[in-house]
This record gives structure tokens, sequence and C-alpha cells, in this order.
């Protein structure tokens, strides 16, 4: 699991609390919140 912030690295992450997937393009972008709902735990699909 990833908290909004953290530089986890290029992949696809999906929100924990509803789903919404988002994808990072490279190593140096942080996880945003969730555009959805505003959450701020991930986990990587991808
Ligand atoms: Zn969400």
């Amino acid at each position: 699991m990833f908290t909004s912030g953290e530089k986890p690295g290029k992949g696809t992450y999906k929100c924990k609390k509803c789903g919404k997937e988002i994808t990072l393009e490279n190593d140096s972008q942080e996880l945003p919140s969730c555009p959805v709902c505003g959450h701020n735990k991930w986990d990587k699909i991808n």
C-alpha cells in the first residue's frame, strides 16, 4: 500500500476506497490524493 505524496515509481495504482485507477508516468512523480473521493491510500496494480 502507498500513500499520497510518496514516489513509488512508474506504474498503475488503484484507490483503496473507490477503485479509481491512476498511472504514474515516471519515478519522480508523486502519488496525488484521489481525484474522485480524496482518499490517500493506493494499491499498486500494474
Ligand atoms: Zn478514490
